[in-house]
């Protein structure tokens, strides 16, 4: 089997998690969770939506979540809808943008309540500006793999989006699997393709586990060419127009993963576990990580 040397995980469930459990977070612990996953190693973290508190809630400390944590030794993205929120995330010393729009037009409209078009029309001043401010950006785009209300968009559609977005100048784009409907073959076809029609740009995945497609999706993207994947820690997250729908994959498992596989993380498995023994207290309730679970049986079993 052909493998890199090295994978990037960018943790993003201080934001994708966060925003969608039921109960807010008090801001220290939020500033004490990324401390220790810096130390676990974590090189990119999404950390917080500068989306309107009204739609998420969860996550309207934004502001002082980055005051505490601007300073550690990590690249700190924040996900960006619009002009108001660009505003408030420079002004909060984030390192990177993650510019958010969506596939389809109807998920697009619920979410963010535009069209695609109009997204781009949004997003290319703003591109222009964050290279201006030399920050990181991103497009991470939703629904790429299937749509809770259009189904399968088709390749056809996510390559003209995606040049659209090479044109207005994003050079690393995040294609996520909203609702965890992708397949391994779908991904890997899809993402040689892309790659192969793309060799600018960095294609990062981003998958949910809904039909516990999640780790077979990450090799086949893997396979396919992708070196850098989003994750959540202890698979938080979900989607609100997909019920039942389980969250991100799990960085526990997919780290795990990829050290039994020999490929470099630069994340320390311990530590990564020692961190999610204190999100579980945090939110006292069930980790949604398979590696997790292993290590706390054994641990109670004083093995
Ligand atoms: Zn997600």
């Amino acid at each position: 089997m052909k493998l890199p040397e090295e994978v990037n995980i960018v943790e993003i469930g201080p934001r994708d998690g966060l925003q969608n459990e039921p109960m807010f977070l008090d801001t220290d612990k939020k500033i004490r969770l990324i401390n220790q996953l810096v130390e676990s190693g974590f090189k990119e973290i999404e950390a917080t939506s500068f989306v309107h508190p009204k739609w998420i809630p969860n996550l309207a400390d934004a502001e002082k979540v980055m005051a505490g944590i601007r300073d550690l030794p990590a690249t700190f993205f924040a996900l960006v809808p619009n002009e108001r929120g660009y505003e408030r995330a420079i002004q909060s010393g984030v390192d990177g943008i993650s510019f958010v729009l969506s596939a389809t037009d109807s998920h697009s409209k619920k979410n963010l309540n535009t069209t695609t078009k109009e997204s781009l029309k949004q997003l290319a001043p703003l591109v222009e500006q964050a290279k201006k401010d030399r920050l990181k950006f991103r497009a991470s785009v939703s629904t790429v793999f299937g749509c809770p209300f259009e189904g399968n968009p088709g390749l056809e559609k996510i390559e003209s989006l995606v040049s659209e977005l090479y044109q207005i100048g994003f050079k690393r784009i995040v294609l996520c699997d909203t609702i965890g409907i992708a397949n391994p073959k779908q991904v890997y076809n899809w993402m040689k393709k892309l790659i192969n029609d793309f060799p600018n740009i960095e294609f990062e995945l981003h998958f949910h586990d809904t039909y516990g497609r999640g780790l077979a999706n990450v090799l086949a993207g893997i396979q396919a060419g992708v070196k850098s994947f989003d994750s959540s820690i202890g698979g938080l997250g979900g989607c609100p127009y997909a019920p039942g729908a389980t969250g991100n994959i799990s960085t526990e498992d997919v780290v795990s993963l990829l050290i039994e596989m020999n490929i470099k993380t630069g994340i320390n498995m311990k530590k990564l576990l020692e961190t999610s023994n204190l999100l579980q207290n945090f939110l006292d309730k069930e980790l949604d990580s398979h590696i997790w679970k292993v290590s706390r049986a054994r641990k109670r079993n004083g093995g």
